[in-house]
């Protein structure tokens, strides 16, 4: 596959950096995350700013933010007014980040802030997309890891020939491919296809991916189910395809089957010897033809989510210090 060519323009030292990290019931990992965000803020030659988004924690996560915010005004809090799940809540954030780069990243230090600085010297290459890629998980379990890997390697077969494998959510994004990312503005939302449908010149730092720091992950089996169908069809009528295609190769079959009952007739069989496999027909006919409805129907749903065009998320608050510098940022000027 070729990828398309860029011409890299090196960038100078970004005055602002943001990151934009979702919290949903993370108040055991807080603390944590809190202290190793000091230890960068502290170290980063460039300023940051924190965007988190409480997306409706039920726990004392917001709490806890909120007290940050109230003491550092590197930090700032979204409250969203319930839980929309992981990728709105990402959206929220980086609609709301004011840095001349924008990085994602989780709350639970699987994805450690250490690398920022790394993905910001990449940055100023001129890259507009700078992608953590883990090359091992930490202790995860077997089946996490292979459930992971049919994921990409499936997405990567069927629909987005240019999804890096092994790459999160994980990601440093320029304010121009921000800006473009913020015209899309679909419900169902799969960041990563969405990144890859941009372009823009793209790439990936390596980096261990740790354990979850503390508390339990927020994505069971059922989650993850769902999101990977969101994968699946936000981006292709593949799906629809599929069920199509089976339905050929059903109807194929019946056709076959009809001419070998009727030579069965011409040499006197008798008939009934057939019934059994007249219900085997008859079952996968109807099966293949509720499935297919079923991925229509899947469509169909998406069609009349998208066209109540609703906003993508509600913020009930912003907590934050009011900072003198903030006015200044560089985002604004560009
Ligand atoms: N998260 C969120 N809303 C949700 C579920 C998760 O904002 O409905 C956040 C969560 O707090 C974390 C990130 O998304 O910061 C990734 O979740 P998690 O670490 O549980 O996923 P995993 O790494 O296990 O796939
Ligand atoms: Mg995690």
């Amino acid at each position: 596959m070729s990828a398309t060519q860029h011409i890299l323009a090196p960038r100078p030292e970004p005055s602002l950096v943001s990151l934009v990290i979702p919290i949903y019931n993370e108040e055991a990992v807080i603390p944590l995350l809190l202290d190793r965000l000091a230890e960068l803020i502290a170290h980063a030659p460039f300023s940051l700013e924190v965007v988190f988004v409480n997306d409706g924690s039920s726990d004392h996560s917001l709490h806890l933010l909120h007290q940050a915010a109230q003491r550092t005004s590197n930090f700032r809090v979204l409250a969203l007014a319930r839980n929309f799940g992981h990728q709105i809540a990402a959206t929220a954030g980086l609609d709301a980040a004011r840095g001349e780069a924008v990085i994602l990243m989780d709350a639970d230090l699987q994805d450690p802030p250490e690398i920022v600085p790394e993905m910001v010297r990449v940055y100023r290459e001129g890259y507009d997309v700078v992608a953590a890629r883990r090359i091992t998980r930490e202790g995860e379990s077997a089946f996490k890891r292979f459930t992971a890997w049919l994921f990409y390697r499936t997405m990567r077969a069927l629909i987005y020939k240019d999804l890096p494998p092994d790459v999160g959510d994980f990601r440093l994004l320029s304010r121009r491919f921000l800006d473009a990312l913020g015209r899309m503005r679909e419900t169902h939302r799969f960041l990563r296809g969405m990144t890859s449908w941009l372009g823009f010149p793209q790439t990936t730092v390596p980096f261990v991916r740790a354990l979850r720091a503390a508390g339990e992950t927020k994505y069971p089996l059922a989650k993850m189910l769902r999101f990977a169908w969101t994968a699946a069809i936000s981006f292709s009528p593949l799906p629809l395809r599929l069920s199509f295609s089976i339905g050929w190769i059903l109807l194929g079959f019946g056709i076959c089957y009809t001419f070998y009952a009727l030579v069965e007739m011409a040499l006197g069989m008798p008939l009934v010897r057939g019934w059994m496999s007249l219900v085997v027909v008859n079952c996968l006919g109807s099966g293949a033809i509720m499935v297919a409805i079923g991925v229509l129907g899947e469509y169909v749903g998406r069609i009349f989510e998208e066209s109540k065009g609703r906003p993508l998320y509600i913020v009930a608050d912003e907590y934050a210090l009011p900072s003198p510098d903030r006015q200044a940022s560089p985002s604004q000027v560009l």
